[in-house]
């Protein structure tokens, strides 16, 4: 059997799947022939949509058209994320179990959808892409995804996978994909160290690898999770709001459609305004029958940025800084994700970079698929020579570790640690009333029961407690224990925290695996839905079909009716003609008189022979009449 492997770029904005095979890598378009597909959900009176069907519609369906998705998935409630995110997203997201849920109508009913399935659906959508064009069904995948996804939320895409029908196989950040690409396409033999900017929709990641024949090592990343095209077409809506504003004296934040279409039109001009110095747009009927004109230059957006311009530096500086590498060491810079192509934010690299030249000979929407297709191939043991050698090592985005004394967060794995990771670190026990307090690496005793410590696991940014806890289990200890505590992170972030109290030894050990994802019942549930809903899906598509034919049917033989009008017209005028001949020659030849017979005949007979055979009448493709038997 031929073998493929399929690897699924998961963007906040749009998605992308690319598919290796044979050696070679190669996008695959949707089925409205485009290469990135929008990451849009809608919800409609008939059907659910995906891409830029769903995109399509969105101005007049705002209510139950559901994109970033990415910002909720694996996310609770009350996350800042959620909370910042839901003030301008114009679906409804309510709080289920602490968790975010997205509330629409669908065939005029309420239905609510945890983020796991409708990343599911989008997963479903780039599968089908794939398997489309591969003609068989694809299992297994490598999904990248933005940088600073949380433990949770890779959890909750590997769910989003098994309710998809999918096997994720690995998970990567989209710039280290993006960086396999770029790798793979430049086979330099030299070590490099290499920046991969990616600035998308509404992130803002950074890797820095050090590339080594086909060894890819992580450095270190970082991100802006509040970064990204979306917040400058923000910008320019707010100006346009207020130009409308000045000029009409209506305010059009009160119109949820005219701001959905306001903001397509601004998009546009970002767009355009990417190669052009100065952009006219019309909108036209924006609101209470106004044609609103949209004309910027390229300064009043730069102008209008500057303040976000400057901030998708800070990764950067950050992951020098991480990394532990000067401005100077840095071979080659490479810009991925679709706002790089600003011209903008490109200069301000440079000029960070004292005016280096930036690397754009790889496509910024479709690099971290193709570099997710590689690694899925690598994983699927194709031994071709041209991926053979390539390692990726990988890091990890975030920190986890134990509260200690004074809730503080110890890491016993810090961010940028290359994964797979094992830790064992040794811990006191300091009572709360004792004043032999001076070292930070204590765990507090438990106040209710002394023969007992609390540890509790957390994934942190910084090193105060409001990190998010992960789990939490109970040791027994000794009077003079000795608490060793060992993390282990794994490729797929499985993280397995254990302790022992060394003193008593092996016989204390507790441990706890944190997957943090659905439980088995509501995934069992979810699948179902799902099913479910493909089902709904296929009989629309089935109806669908069925008045395709029918439709096609009926218009097909009134054609067919029409032009066997025409050809009995046409008889009847060689009818016409012989009996105007005969009356005209009354006195011909016998051989003319034959001729003309042979003539009327070779023209009529064969219409008569069908009709009397009963077979079925056609018109081939340059509209003789033909019959084929039934
Ligand atoms: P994500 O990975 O977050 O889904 P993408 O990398 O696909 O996002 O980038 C999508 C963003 O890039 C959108 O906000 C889009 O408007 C923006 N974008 C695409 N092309 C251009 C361009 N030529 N100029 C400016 N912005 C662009
Ligand atoms: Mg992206």
């Amino acid at each position: 059997m031929i073998k493929y492997a399929v690897g699924i770029d998961l963007g906040t904005s749009y998605s992308c799947v690319y598919v290796w095979h044979d050696d070679e890598v190669k996008i695959i378009e949707n089925d409205y022939s485009n290469r990135i597909t929008p990451s849009y959900v809608a919800f409609t009176n008939s059907e659910i949509l995906i891409g830029d069907a769903a995109k399509n519609q969105a101005p007049m369906n705002p209510y139950n058209t559901v994109f970033d998705t990415c910002r909720l998935i694996g996310r609770n409630f009350q996350d800042f994320e959620v909370q910042s995110g839901m003030k301008y997203w114009p679906f409804t997201v309510i709080e289920k179990d602490e968790k975010p849920y997205i509330r629409v109508k669908y065939k005029g009913e309420k239905k609510e959808f945890a983020p796991e399935e409708i990343i599911s659906m989008l997963l479903v959508k780039m599968k089908e892409i794939a398997e489309d064009y591969i003609g068989s069904e694809v299992k297994n995948v490598v999904i990248t995804v933005p940088t600073y996804f949380s433990i949770s939320q890779y959890h909750a895409i590997k769910d989003a996978g098994l309710i998809a029908g999918l096997n994720i196989t690995r998970i990567i950040n989209s710039p280290t994909a993006a960086a396999i690409n770029y790798g793979l396409s430049t086979k330099s033999i030299k070590e490099r160290n290499v920046l991969v900017f990616d600035l998308g929709g509404g992130t803002c990641n950074v890797s820095l690898l050090s590339i080594d024949g086909g060894i890819f090592e992580v450095k270190a990343v970082a991100s802006n999770n509040h970064l990204g095209g979306e917040d400058f077409d923000d910008r320019l809506i707010n100006h346009f709001v207020q130009e409308f504003k000045t000029k009409f004296q209506k305010d059009l934040t009160s119109d949820m459609r005219a701001l959905y279409r306001l903001r397509s039109h601004c998009e546009r001009v970002k767009l355009a305004l990417s190669s052009s110095y100065h952009v006219n747009f019309m909108v036209d009927c924006l609101i209470d029958y106004i044609d609103f004109y949209l004309s910027l230059t390229r300064d009043k957006f730069e102008e209008l940025n500057q303040d976000l311009f400057q901030s998708a530096m800070i990764p950067i500086e950050k992951v020098l800084r991480d990394a532990k590498i000067d401005k100077c060491q840095v071979h080659d810079i490479v810009l991925v994700g679709g706002s790089s192509r600003i011209p903008k934010v490109q200069k301000m690299i440079s000029d960070l970079f004292n005016g280096k030249k930036l690397n754009q000979f790889i496509n910024p929407d479709e690099a971290a698929a193709y570099g997710a297709a590689v690694q899925a191939a690598i994983l699927s043991d194709d031994t071709t020579e041209k991926i053979h050698d390539i390692l990726l090592l990988d890091v990890t985005t975030l920190s986890f570790g134990i509260e200690t004394s004074g809730s503080i967060m110890t890491p016993l794995i810090r961010r940028n640690t290359k994964l797979p990771f094992k830790k064992t670190e040794t811990f006191k026990v300091f009572s709360k009333n004792s004043s032999s307090f001076t070292e930070s690496f204590y765990i507090d005793s438990n106040p209710d029961n002394k023969s007992s410590v609390l540890i509790q696991v957390y994934e942190c940014q910084r090193s105060k407690i409001g990190n998010k806890l992960l789990g939490k289990f109970e040791l027994t200890i000794s009077s003079v224990p000795q608490i060793e505590v060992t993390f282990e992170l794994d490729l797929n972030y499985i993280l397995k925290v254990s302790a022992i109290d060394k003193s008593i030894g092996k016989s204390t050990k507790k441990k706890i695996t944190i997957t943090n994802g659905l439980s088995k019942e509501e995934i069992k549930h979810m699948v179902a839905e799902a099913k479910k809903y493909r089902a709904e899906k296929e009989k629309i598509v089935q109806k669908m079909q069925a008045r395709n034919y029918l439709e096609s049917y009926a218009y097909s033989s009134r054609n067919i009716l029409q032009c066997i009008d025409s050809i009995m017209d046409k008889i009847e005028d060689k009818i016409q003609e012989s009996i105007m001949w005969l009356n005209n020659n009354e006195d011909a030849e016998k051989d003319e008189y034959e001729h003309k017979r042979k003539l009327l005949e070779d023209t009529i007979n064969p219409i008569m022979k069908l009709y009397g055979t009963g077979d079925a009448l056609w018109l081939d493709i340059s509209g003789n009449l033909k019959n084929e038997s039934v």
